[in-house]
């Protein structure tokens, strides 16, 4: 097979691509058997000449020959696809069928993977199903009805299933690409098979998840919703069964927990249960809108539909000399929404998500600022307390109701401790007119509703000062980022998880035999590919151990 990189095409050029090989490239001339888009980027950087830029592999008639002929040109090489390795099964019998804890990408991939093996898994999922979970938060967000049992964090699909369905990651591994073609055969677009930043948005993912369940149930695993793992029972240091709501036991060997990052209860008992964790940092801050069309002009120089491309994304760094630390955008979402994410009574929280066509003319994101255990304490469940914390605050301020504070850009600025910088905010007020400090009457869309307040009431000091450095900054980037009448609202607290598990080479517990941690809850993961991949091949490491029951 070879392999081409780098090959840049106008995102305005209609010709297809085996045409524009031939042309550009004779010695592939009447050779091009098949072309297969590995990645596909958009490069901006000199709008409004946007080009995309390719990496393909192409099989062709005579590879030797066409080869010798492009051997001067550095982008072409010969390569064998990466294929992910065979799964085997171990010998260790088992006399109870495997439990998978949580249903979120990386329960559901596991869950995945040992079902097509013949593991017959018992999938133990607290939320509801797609379909009753998306009434239950369309009541919590058109009417502020907060049900703890069914919500954005817990559910079918888990966390990711009201997002923008992002698939993004760092990780780099040959099943990533297996996984992302059993999501295009369960609903997502062909696209993401090739996007450079692919993504699914909440309406396909839905159908995706329920696809998903239906397979693995098809090949003999069986899924619980409205069954939450309440207790672990444990002899002689291993795992003999898990407690579900309170009363029912289910005997088994081996438990692949993939909690997620919200299920606070849980981290609670396991640590009671002695599984080995310890505090771990992460991020908060804010949600921040923009209108799209800002973003767009600033990142493609026109609007995106003279390009034929989609809603233009941002990313944003910002180094902080006087307090060492990072604050960065998390989760951009591009023509999406702002949307309630708490999972307990209580507590407000802010997360984003789209739709695939990502049309409703808003950009949002979070930015925040990252907090390390030297903020909240070493011991491994004080992050949570820091985070319930912020929350709370963030309640209270609302009006207790689920409502979330927010502020404008020019308002929290002057309300800034540190008085330069109130004075800048003020001036940005005055020059921007007097309607610019209400949120009133910025772009928003976070529901239930917002309320105009002072966010440095519900953000630690050490956040809000970096953001107030940060956000001019950014202003500089992209032009209008940080208008006076720019709405954040508070608070984002849910960015990873605050904690880490332990695990072994095999990925078990070395406290709990049997007890395998997984996906972003265990602190192996961020995001739904990462999670997913460290589900799948969590179950594959186990499957290498043990054989299916009865086998
Ligand atoms: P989760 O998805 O959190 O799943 C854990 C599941 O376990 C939940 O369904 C929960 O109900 C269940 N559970 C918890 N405790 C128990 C128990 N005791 N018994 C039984 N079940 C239990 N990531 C991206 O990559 N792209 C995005 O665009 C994106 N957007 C997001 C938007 C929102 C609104 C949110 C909230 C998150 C978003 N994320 C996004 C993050 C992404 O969703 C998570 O990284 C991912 O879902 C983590 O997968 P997971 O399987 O490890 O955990």
């Amino acid at each position: 097979m070879i392999r081409l990189i780098n090959l840049r095409v106008a995102v305005t050029v209609k010709t297809g691509l085996q045409e524009l090989l031939e042309k550009k490239f004779p010695p592939l001339r009447g050779q091009i058997q098949d072309i297969h888009v590995v990645r596909r980027a958009v490069d901006a950087r000199k709008k409004p000449n946007v080009v995309f830029v390719y990496t393909l592999f192409i099989e062709v008639h005579d590879e030797t020959t066409v080869m010798k002929k492009l051997q001067k040109d550095k982008n072409f090489s010969v390569i064998t696809p990466e294929a992910p390795e065979p799964i085997v099964q171990g010998n260790v019998p088992l006399a109870h069928r495997p439990v998978v804890m949580g249903f979120g990408p990386a329960g559901m991939l596991a869950a995945f993977y040992l079902a097509r093996e013949g593991y017959a898994p018992i999938v133990l999922e607290r939320g509801q199903d797609v379909d009753t979970r998306t009434a239950d938060i369309e009541a919590f967000w058109k009417e502020g009805q907060f049900k703890p049992t069914s919500n954005v964090q817990f559910g079918e699909g888990g966390a990711g299933t009201f997002s923008d369905g992002k698939l993004t990651t760092r990780v780099t591994h040959p099943r990533l690409h297996e996984i992302a073609e059993y999501f295009v055969e369960f609903g997502a677009p062909q696209e993401i098979l090739y996007k450079h930043k692919p993504h699914v948005g909440t309406d396909k993912l839905r159908t995706m998840v329920k696809n998903m369940r239906e397979r693995i149930i098809e090949w003999g695993g069986t899924v619980r919703f409205g069954a939450q793992v309440t207790d672990l029972f444990i002899e002689a240091g291993h795992i003999v069964g898990v407690e579900v709501n309170g009363s029912e036991r289910i005997d088994t060997t081996i438990v692949l927990s993939g909690v997620g990052h919200s299920a606070r209860d849980t981290y609670e008992m396991l640590y009671e249960r002695h599984v080995a964790m310890e505090a771990k940092p992460f991020a908060i801050g804010v949600r921040i809108e923009h209108p799209q069309s800002m973003i767009d002009v600033s990142q493609y120089g026109v609007m995106p539909e003279e390009l034929g491309l989609g809603a233009a994304e941002y990313s944003l760094v910002y180094h902080d000399g006087e307090t060492g630390r990072t604050s960065y955008s998390f989760c951009m979402c591009p023509g999406g929404q702002v949307v309630a994410s708490a999972s307990e009574n209580g507590g407000v929280v802010t997360n984003g998500m789209s739709l695939y066509a990502r049309d409703s003319g808003i950009a949002n994101s979070a930015l925040v600022v990252n907090v390390s255990p030297d903020d909240f304490g070493q011991h491994p469940l004080d992050g949570v307390a820091f985070q319930r914390t912020w929350e709370r605050k963030a309640y209270e301020l609302g009006g207790a109701n689920y409502a979330a504070p927010a502020q404008t850009i020019g308002s929290f600025l002057a309300h800034s401790k540190d008085e330069e910088t109130a004075q800048r905010g003020r001036e940005l007020l005055a020059d921007a007119g007097e309607s610019s400090a209400s949120v009133g009457n910025s772009l928003h869309s976070y529901e239930p509703a917002i309320v105009d307040r002072d966010l440095h009431d519900c953000l630690p000091d050490f956040v809000t000062s970096v953001l107030e450095r940060a956000l001019p900054y950014w202003g500089r980037r992209i032009h209008g980022f940080d208008n006076a009448d720019i709405c954040m609202t508070g608070v984002e607290t849910r960015t990873s998880a605050p904690l880490r598990m332990g695990r072994d080479t095999n990925r078990v517990s070395p406290t709990v035999g049997g007890f395998y941690p997984m996906g972003e809850g265990a602190g192996y993961a961020g995001g739904i590919m990462s999670a997913a991949l460290d589900g799948a091949e969590t179950a594959i490491i186990c499957m290498a151990k043990y054989k299916p029951v009865g086998k």
